[in-house]
């Protein structure tokens, strides 16, 4: 697990906003650290005043009804609005735009190499995937795929904090 996460860039990522254990009151370092530490409430904890609370007894979601509610399930409910391939194609069209701004040229069909690792298994999420890391701002070394240049590694790890702040802007915020 350390040697598949580079936890420098996960940490400039999830802590960037900290400056002082007062920042904790700053909502971006709040939600970060709940996310990573999987400590968001849930869809039923939100709609709780709403509905009726059986659904928190059975911990079944109440968007979809069909599963167990977790963490994970939050990001992949089959009734969220926005879905994580949506937002996985627009961080990848600002990682195209930063490429050509670098004049960075790639010879392989790197969308669909990106789209493979971050469907794969996450060795350090429970039931995830490594696109379940992303919207915690975890970048996985296998993001890079193999590419040693750095002015490559930035754009990586920028696509990581623009999935993490869109899943945050558009499926957390629609919840
Ligand atoms: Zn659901």
């Amino acid at each position: 697990m350390d040697i598949e996460i580079d936890w420098p860039a996960s940490l400039n990522i999830i802590m960037k906003e900290f400056n002082g254990i007062s920042s904790l009151n700053n909502d971006s370092t709040a939600y970060n650290l709940k996310n990573y530490l999987e400590i968001l409430p849930t869809f039923t904890m939100l709609k709780l005043n709403q509905r009726n609370p059986e659904f928190y007894e059975t911990s079944r979601c109440c968007q979809c009804y069909e599963t167990i509610e977790t963490w994970t399930h939050l990001w992949i409910c089959r009734e969220n609005d926005t879905t994580m391939i949506q937002i996985i194609n627009e961080t990848f069209e600002k990682l195209n735009c930063r490429l050509d701004e670098n004049d960075f040229r790639i010879s392989f069909n790197y969308h669909a190499k990106l789209l493979q690792i971050l469907n794969e298994r996450s060795l350090m999420i429970f039931n995830g995937r490594i696109f379940h890391e992303t919207v915690k701002g975890i970048v996985n070394k296998k993001l890079y795929l193999g590419i040693n240049d750095n002015t490559f590694k930035d754009v990586i790890k920028e696509f990581v904090f623009n999935i993490k702040e869109y899943a945050r802007k558009y499926i957390w915020n629609e919840m």
